[in-house]
Protein backbone atom coordinates (compact mmCIF):
# COMPACT_ATOMS: atom_id res chain seq x y z
CA UNK A 1 0.00 0.00 0.00
CA UNK A 2 1.00 3.65 -0.41
CA UNK A 3 2.28 5.04 2.97
CA UNK A 4 -0.12 7.71 4.71
CA UNK A 5 1.13 10.81 4.21
CA UNK A 6 2.05 12.80 7.02
CA UNK A 7 -0.82 14.59 8.55
CA UNK A 8 -3.03 11.49 7.97
CA UNK A 9 -5.24 10.93 11.04
CA UNK A 10 -5.45 7.45 12.85
CA UNK A 11 -8.14 6.28 14.78
CA UNK A 12 -8.42 4.45 18.00
CA UNK A 13 -10.63 2.88 20.04
CA UNK A 14 -10.33 2.80 23.54
CA UNK A 15 -9.19 5.52 25.89
CA UNK A 16 -6.14 4.07 28.28
CA UNK A 17 -2.61 4.00 28.62
CA UNK A 18 -2.08 1.77 25.22
CA UNK A 19 -3.49 4.56 23.07
CA UNK A 20 -2.20 7.72 24.96
CA UNK A 21 1.42 5.97 23.91
CA UNK A 22 0.02 5.04 20.46
CA UNK A 23 -0.81 8.38 19.97
CA UNK A 24 2.37 9.58 21.24
CA UNK A 25 4.25 7.86 18.78
CA UNK A 26 2.05 8.48 16.10
CA UNK A 27 2.70 12.30 16.76
CA UNK A 28 6.27 11.83 16.64
CA UNK A 29 6.14 10.09 12.72
CA UNK A 30 3.81 13.01 11.84
CA UNK A 31 0.08 11.63 12.43
CA UNK A 32 -2.65 12.77 14.07
CA UNK A 33 -4.81 10.86 16.47
CA UNK A 34 -8.71 10.58 17.52
CA UNK A 35 -9.37 8.86 20.11
CA UNK A 36 -13.10 6.98 20.38
CA UNK A 37 -13.62 6.33 24.04
CA UNK A 38 -16.78 6.12 26.35
CA UNK A 39 -15.00 6.86 29.28
CA UNK A 40 -15.39 10.03 31.37
CA UNK A 41 -11.02 9.99 32.14
CA UNK A 42 -9.45 8.75 28.98
CA UNK A 43 -5.79 9.04 29.17
CA UNK A 44 -5.44 8.85 25.87
CA UNK A 45 -7.15 11.49 24.57
CA UNK A 46 -4.38 13.88 26.69
CA UNK A 47 -1.85 13.23 24.35
CA UNK A 48 -4.36 12.41 21.06
CA UNK A 49 -5.61 15.59 18.73
CA UNK A 50 -9.15 15.20 19.14
CA UNK A 51 -11.24 12.96 21.24
CA UNK A 52 -14.81 11.69 21.12
CA UNK A 53 -16.78 10.61 24.09
CA UNK A 54 -19.31 7.71 22.99
CA UNK A 55 -20.29 4.81 23.38
CA UNK A 56 -18.66 2.20 20.39
CA UNK A 57 -22.26 1.25 19.44
CA UNK A 58 -23.67 4.52 17.82
CA UNK A 59 -23.47 4.30 14.53
CA UNK A 60 -23.60 7.49 14.05
CA UNK A 61 -20.29 8.35 15.75
CA UNK A 62 -18.98 5.52 13.60
CA UNK A 63 -19.59 7.07 10.43
CA UNK A 64 -17.98 9.83 11.77
CA UNK A 65 -14.98 8.23 12.80
CA UNK A 66 -14.65 6.43 9.65
CA UNK A 67 -15.33 10.09 7.92
CA UNK A 68 -12.30 11.55 9.85
CA UNK A 69 -10.21 8.85 9.77
CA UNK A 70 -7.52 6.96 7.36
CA UNK A 71 -6.70 4.31 9.48
CA UNK A 72 -8.53 2.98 12.03
CA UNK A 73 -7.15 0.89 15.35
CA UNK A 74 -7.54 -0.30 18.81
CA UNK A 75 -5.91 -0.39 21.90
CA UNK A 76 -7.24 -3.10 24.19
CA UNK A 77 -8.91 -7.17 22.63
CA UNK A 78 -11.95 -6.65 25.11
CA UNK A 79 -13.79 -4.09 22.98
CA UNK A 80 -17.22 -5.67 21.08
CA UNK A 81 -16.69 -6.92 17.79
CA UNK A 82 -19.43 -5.46 15.97
CA UNK A 83 -18.57 -1.76 15.81
CA UNK A 84 -15.18 -3.14 14.62
CA UNK A 85 -16.48 -5.03 11.78
CA UNK A 86 -19.11 -2.58 11.23
CA UNK A 87 -15.90 0.37 10.78
CA UNK A 88 -13.92 -1.79 8.97
CA UNK A 89 -16.61 -1.74 6.04
CA UNK A 90 -15.93 2.09 5.99
CA UNK A 91 -12.17 3.04 6.81
CA UNK A 92 -9.41 0.40 7.01
CA UNK A 93 -8.77 -1.33 10.49
CA UNK A 94 -6.02 -3.16 11.65
CA UNK A 95 -5.40 -5.21 12.74
CA UNK A 96 -8.64 -7.05 11.00
CA UNK A 97 -11.73 -7.83 13.21
CA UNK A 98 -10.72 -11.55 12.79
CA UNK A 99 -7.56 -11.73 15.02
CA UNK A 100 -10.10 -9.96 17.21
CA UNK A 101 -12.34 -11.83 17.79
CA UNK A 102 -9.93 -15.14 18.09
CA UNK A 103 -8.28 -13.73 20.40
CA UNK A 104 -11.63 -12.99 22.51
CA UNK A 105 -12.62 -16.50 23.02
CA UNK A 106 -9.72 -18.59 24.72
CA UNK A 107 -11.35 -21.67 23.37
CA UNK A 108 -11.21 -20.63 19.79
CA UNK A 109 -7.20 -18.77 20.11
CA UNK A 110 -6.01 -22.06 21.79
CA UNK A 111 -7.77 -23.94 18.78
CA UNK A 112 -5.96 -22.25 16.38
CA UNK A 113 -3.12 -21.89 17.53
CA UNK A 114 -3.06 -26.07 18.06
CA UNK A 115 -4.30 -26.09 14.03
CA UNK A 116 -0.87 -24.45 13.24
CA UNK A 117 1.35 -26.78 15.35
CA UNK A 118 2.04 -24.60 18.66
CA UNK A 119 2.27 -26.27 21.62
CA UNK A 120 -0.53 -25.28 24.17
CA UNK A 121 -1.40 -26.73 27.52
CA UNK A 122 -3.56 -29.49 27.74
CA UNK A 123 -7.01 -28.02 27.44
CA UNK A 124 -11.22 -28.69 27.50
CA UNK A 125 -14.50 -26.45 26.62
CA UNK A 126 -16.79 -26.90 29.64
CA UNK A 127 -20.05 -25.35 29.56
CA UNK A 128 -21.17 -26.87 33.00
CA UNK A 129 -20.67 -28.46 35.87
CA UNK A 130 -20.40 -31.95 34.57
CA UNK A 131 -18.39 -31.53 31.60
CA UNK A 132 -15.94 -29.49 34.20
CA UNK A 133 -15.77 -32.72 36.38
CA UNK A 134 -15.28 -34.91 33.49
CA UNK A 135 -12.69 -32.47 31.93
CA UNK A 136 -10.81 -32.71 35.40
CA UNK A 137 -10.71 -36.57 35.24
CA UNK A 138 -8.98 -36.15 31.69
CA UNK A 139 -6.71 -33.46 31.94
CA UNK A 140 -6.02 -34.14 36.06
CA UNK A 141 -5.51 -31.71 38.67
CA UNK A 142 -3.96 -29.03 39.34
CA UNK A 143 -5.53 -27.55 36.81
CA UNK A 144 -6.90 -23.44 35.64
CA UNK A 145 -10.47 -22.33 34.92
CA UNK A 146 -10.55 -19.42 32.54
CA UNK A 147 -13.70 -17.92 31.39
CA UNK A 148 -13.96 -18.25 27.76
CA UNK A 149 -14.02 -14.20 27.74
CA UNK A 150 -13.43 -11.14 29.19
CA UNK A 151 -10.62 -12.47 31.25
CA UNK A 152 -7.54 -10.39 31.57
CA UNK A 153 -4.84 -9.88 34.25
CA UNK A 154 -5.32 -12.72 35.68
CA UNK A 155 -9.02 -11.97 36.33
CA UNK A 156 -11.96 -14.66 35.19
CA UNK A 157 -9.47 -17.48 36.46
CA UNK A 158 -8.81 -19.69 39.55
CA UNK A 159 -6.94 -22.52 40.07
CA UNK A 160 -8.20 -26.18 41.17
CA UNK A 161 -5.74 -28.29 43.12
CA UNK A 162 -7.57 -31.34 43.38
CA UNK A 163 -11.42 -32.81 41.72
CA UNK A 164 -13.14 -31.66 45.11
CA UNK A 165 -12.76 -27.97 44.30
CA UNK A 166 -14.10 -27.89 40.77
CA UNK A 167 -17.98 -27.05 42.75
CA UNK A 168 -16.20 -23.48 44.26
CA UNK A 169 -14.41 -23.41 41.34
CA UNK A 170 -17.26 -23.27 38.91
CA UNK A 171 -19.08 -21.16 41.34
CA UNK A 172 -15.86 -18.61 41.41
CA UNK A 173 -15.68 -17.88 37.59
CA UNK A 174 -19.75 -17.10 37.76
CA UNK A 175 -21.00 -20.45 36.25
CA UNK A 176 -19.79 -19.03 33.05
CA UNK A 177 -18.67 -20.77 29.58
CA UNK A 178 -14.80 -21.46 29.84
CA UNK A 179 -11.91 -23.46 29.53
CA UNK A 180 -10.09 -25.92 31.80
CA UNK A 181 -6.62 -25.81 31.54
CA UNK A 182 -3.96 -28.27 32.53
CA UNK A 183 -0.81 -26.67 34.92
CA UNK A 184 2.03 -26.04 33.09
CA UNK A 185 4.96 -26.33 35.27
CA UNK A 186 7.75 -23.49 33.84
CA UNK A 187 11.00 -22.11 34.37
CA UNK A 188 9.97 -18.70 32.99
CA UNK A 189 7.37 -16.80 31.65
CA UNK A 190 8.13 -14.76 28.32
CA UNK A 191 6.48 -12.88 25.33
CA UNK A 192 6.81 -12.51 21.47
CA UNK A 193 6.10 -8.95 20.29
CA UNK A 194 5.86 -9.06 16.66
CA UNK A 195 4.81 -6.26 14.03
CA UNK A 196 3.62 -7.00 10.78
CA UNK A 197 3.43 -4.73 7.80
CA UNK A 198 1.14 -4.68 4.77
CA UNK A 199 3.58 -6.29 2.65
CA UNK A 200 3.91 -9.49 4.74
CA UNK A 201 7.18 -8.01 6.29
CA UNK A 202 7.88 -8.94 9.56
CA UNK A 203 9.95 -7.70 12.64
CA UNK A 204 10.34 -9.32 16.22
CA UNK A 205 11.78 -7.77 19.53
CA UNK A 206 14.07 -10.13 22.06
CA UNK A 207 11.61 -11.49 24.42
CA UNK A 208 11.69 -10.35 28.02
CA UNK A 209 11.43 -12.43 30.97
CA UNK A 210 7.86 -11.48 32.41
CA UNK A 211 7.62 -11.71 36.42
CA UNK A 212 3.54 -11.63 37.71
CA UNK A 213 2.42 -10.68 40.73
CA UNK A 214 -1.07 -11.70 41.55
CA UNK A 215 -1.74 -12.41 38.14
CA UNK A 216 -0.63 -8.51 37.18
CA UNK A 217 3.01 -7.92 35.33
CA UNK A 218 5.34 -6.71 37.67
CA UNK A 219 8.09 -6.87 35.28
CA UNK A 220 9.87 -7.46 32.19
CA UNK A 221 13.44 -8.03 32.22
CA UNK A 222 16.05 -7.82 29.36
CA UNK A 223 18.18 -9.44 28.14
CA UNK A 224 16.33 -12.83 29.45
CA UNK A 225 17.93 -15.71 31.00
CA UNK A 226 18.99 -18.58 28.78
CA UNK A 227 16.40 -20.52 28.99
CA UNK A 228 13.99 -18.17 27.82
CA UNK A 229 16.32 -16.85 25.07
CA UNK A 230 16.69 -20.33 23.87
CA UNK A 231 13.51 -20.59 22.90
CA UNK A 232 13.15 -17.42 21.09
CA UNK A 233 13.77 -19.07 17.62
CA UNK A 234 10.24 -21.17 17.75
CA UNK A 235 8.14 -19.03 20.05
CA UNK A 236 8.99 -16.25 17.56
CA UNK A 237 8.65 -18.68 14.32
CA UNK A 238 5.35 -19.58 16.14
CA UNK A 239 4.19 -15.98 16.38
CA UNK A 240 5.25 -15.27 12.61
CA UNK A 241 2.83 -18.25 11.50
CA UNK A 242 -0.31 -16.86 13.33
CA UNK A 243 0.63 -13.08 11.68
CA UNK A 244 0.41 -14.40 8.43
CA UNK A 245 -2.33 -16.86 9.02
CA UNK A 246 -4.37 -14.05 9.95
CA UNK A 247 -2.86 -11.23 7.41
CA UNK A 248 -2.35 -9.43 10.59
CA UNK A 249 -0.88 -5.79 10.24
CA UNK A 250 0.10 -3.98 13.04
CA UNK A 251 1.73 -5.12 16.49
CA UNK A 252 0.66 -8.43 17.91
CA UNK A 253 2.28 -10.05 21.54
CA UNK A 254 1.89 -13.57 22.56
CA UNK A 255 2.58 -14.90 26.33
CA UNK A 256 4.82 -18.23 26.41
CA UNK A 257 5.78 -20.45 29.61
CA UNK A 258 9.64 -21.84 28.81
CA UNK A 259 9.12 -25.44 29.89
CA UNK A 260 11.78 -28.29 28.94
CA UNK A 261 9.93 -29.15 26.03
CA UNK A 262 9.96 -26.17 24.74
CA UNK A 263 7.77 -22.78 24.33
CA UNK A 264 3.79 -23.35 25.34
CA UNK A 265 2.00 -20.62 23.75
CA UNK A 266 -0.46 -19.35 26.41
CA UNK A 267 -2.05 -16.69 24.91
CA UNK A 268 -2.46 -13.42 21.89
CA UNK A 269 -3.09 -10.29 22.44
CA UNK A 270 -4.16 -8.61 18.86
CA UNK A 271 -2.65 -4.68 20.34
CA UNK A 272 0.37 -3.11 21.49
CA UNK A 273 1.63 -5.07 24.86
CA UNK A 274 2.83 -4.12 28.55
CA UNK A 275 5.75 -6.62 27.82
CA UNK A 276 7.50 -4.24 25.32
CA UNK A 277 6.81 -0.90 26.89
CA UNK A 278 10.83 -1.49 27.88
CA UNK A 279 10.77 -0.32 24.00
CA UNK A 280 10.34 2.90 24.41
CA UNK A 281 14.25 3.27 25.80
CA UNK A 282 15.83 -0.04 25.34
CA UNK A 283 14.82 -0.61 21.30
CA UNK A 284 15.59 1.52 18.44
CA UNK A 285 12.02 1.69 17.12
CA UNK A 286 9.35 0.90 20.02
CA UNK A 287 6.26 -1.40 19.65
CA UNK A 288 4.33 1.60 19.51
CA UNK A 289 6.16 3.09 16.77
CA UNK A 290 6.16 -0.26 14.69
CA UNK A 291 2.92 -0.34 15.22
CA UNK A 292 1.65 3.48 13.75
CA UNK A 293 4.23 2.37 10.80
CA UNK A 294 2.60 -0.91 10.10
CA UNK A 295 -1.00 0.39 10.21
CA UNK A 296 0.23 3.56 7.96
CA UNK A 297 2.07 1.57 5.53
CA UNK A 298 5.58 2.78 6.45
CA UNK A 299 8.61 0.19 6.17
CA UNK A 300 8.72 -1.52 9.90
CA UNK A 301 11.16 -0.25 12.55
CA UNK A 302 14.05 -1.13 13.51
CA UNK A 303 13.28 -3.42 16.44
CA UNK A 304 17.16 -4.07 18.07
CA UNK A 305 17.89 -3.86 21.91
CA UNK A 306 19.73 -0.36 22.98
CA UNK A 307 20.38 -1.68 26.10
CA UNK A 308 19.89 -3.66 29.24
CA UNK A 309 16.73 -3.01 30.28
CA UNK A 310 13.87 -3.85 33.22
CA UNK A 311 10.13 -2.34 32.90
CA UNK A 312 8.49 -2.48 36.43
CA UNK A 313 4.82 -1.37 36.30
CA UNK A 314 3.83 1.44 38.90
CA UNK A 315 0.46 -0.42 40.14
CA UNK A 316 -1.83 1.43 42.42
CA UNK A 317 0.00 3.14 45.53
CA UNK A 318 3.69 1.80 43.85
CA UNK A 319 2.81 5.53 42.08
CA UNK A 320 3.96 7.09 45.08
CA UNK A 321 7.86 5.76 44.32
CA UNK A 322 7.64 7.55 40.85
CA UNK A 323 9.58 10.33 42.67
CA UNK A 324 12.02 7.77 44.13
CA UNK A 325 12.53 6.13 40.25
CA UNK A 326 12.88 9.66 38.57
CA UNK A 327 15.70 10.57 41.26
CA UNK A 328 17.95 7.48 40.23
CA UNK A 329 20.29 7.81 37.38
CA UNK A 330 19.20 5.51 34.07
CA UNK A 331 15.32 5.78 34.99
CA UNK A 332 12.45 7.05 32.64
CA UNK A 333 9.14 6.89 34.74
CA UNK A 334 5.91 6.90 32.34
CA UNK A 335 2.96 8.49 34.16
CA UNK A 336 -0.20 7.88 32.48
CA UNK A 337 -2.08 10.62 34.00
CA UNK A 338 -5.27 8.75 35.79
CA UNK A 339 -6.71 10.87 38.20
CA UNK A 340 -7.68 8.15 40.91
CA UNK A 341 -5.35 5.73 42.73
CA UNK A 342 -6.91 2.24 42.59
CA UNK A 343 -5.30 -1.23 44.14
CA UNK A 344 -4.71 -3.46 40.55
CA UNK A 345 -4.97 -0.36 38.54
CA UNK A 346 -1.96 0.45 36.33
CA UNK A 347 -0.85 3.72 37.25
CA UNK A 348 2.67 3.89 35.55
CA UNK A 349 5.83 2.15 34.36
CA UNK A 350 9.53 3.02 34.79
CA UNK A 351 11.99 1.64 32.68
CA UNK A 352 15.85 1.06 34.41
CA UNK A 353 18.25 1.17 31.32
CA UNK A 354 22.02 0.60 31.36
CA UNK A 355 23.31 3.89 30.92
CA UNK A 356 27.11 3.49 28.45
CA UNK A 357 29.36 3.29 31.45
CA UNK A 358 31.72 6.46 32.19
CA UNK A 359 34.97 4.27 31.12
CA UNK A 360 33.27 3.70 27.59
CA UNK A 361 31.61 7.40 27.29
CA UNK A 362 33.65 9.83 24.87
CA UNK A 363 36.07 12.38 26.96
CA UNK A 364 33.70 15.19 25.57
CA UNK A 365 30.27 14.05 27.04
P1 LIG B 1 -3.49 -15.51 31.71
O1 LIG B 1 -4.64 -14.63 32.06
O2 LIG B 1 -3.86 -16.69 30.87
O3 LIG B 1 -2.34 -14.73 31.11
O4 LIG B 1 -2.91 -16.08 33.08
C1 LIG B 1 -2.35 -15.22 34.08
C2 LIG B 1 -1.18 -15.93 34.74
O5 LIG B 1 -1.59 -17.16 35.36
C3 LIG B 1 -0.08 -16.34 33.75
O6 LIG B 1 0.77 -15.28 33.46
C4 LIG B 1 0.58 -17.46 34.54
O7 LIG B 1 1.44 -16.93 35.54
C5 LIG B 1 -0.58 -18.16 35.21
N1 LIG B 1 -1.09 -19.26 34.37
C6 LIG B 1 -2.05 -19.13 33.42
N2 LIG B 1 -2.28 -20.32 32.81
C7 LIG B 1 -1.46 -21.22 33.38
C8 LIG B 1 -1.23 -22.63 33.18
N3 LIG B 1 -1.91 -23.34 32.29
N4 LIG B 1 -0.29 -23.22 33.96
C9 LIG B 1 0.41 -22.52 34.89
N5 LIG B 1 0.23 -21.19 35.12
C10 LIG B 1 -0.67 -20.54 34.38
Amino acid sequence: MTPLPPGSTIGILGGGQLGRMLASAAAELGYHTHILAPDAESVAAQTASSFTRADYHSRIVLDEMAARCNVVTYEFENIAIEPVTYLSTRVPVHPAPQALAIAQDRASEKAFVDAIGGRTAPWRRVATLDELQAALTEIGAPAILKTLRLGYDGKGQVRIANAAEAAAAWDAIGQRPAILEGFVSFSHEFSIILARGHDGAMVSYPPPWNEHKDGILARSSLPAPAEIANQWGVAAALTGRIADQLGYVGVIACEFFATAEGPVFNEMAPRVHNSGHWTIEGAVASQFENHIRAICGLPLGDPSRLSDARMLNLIGDDINDAEKYRAMPGTKVHLYGKKETRPGRKMGHVTFVQPISAARRPAAE
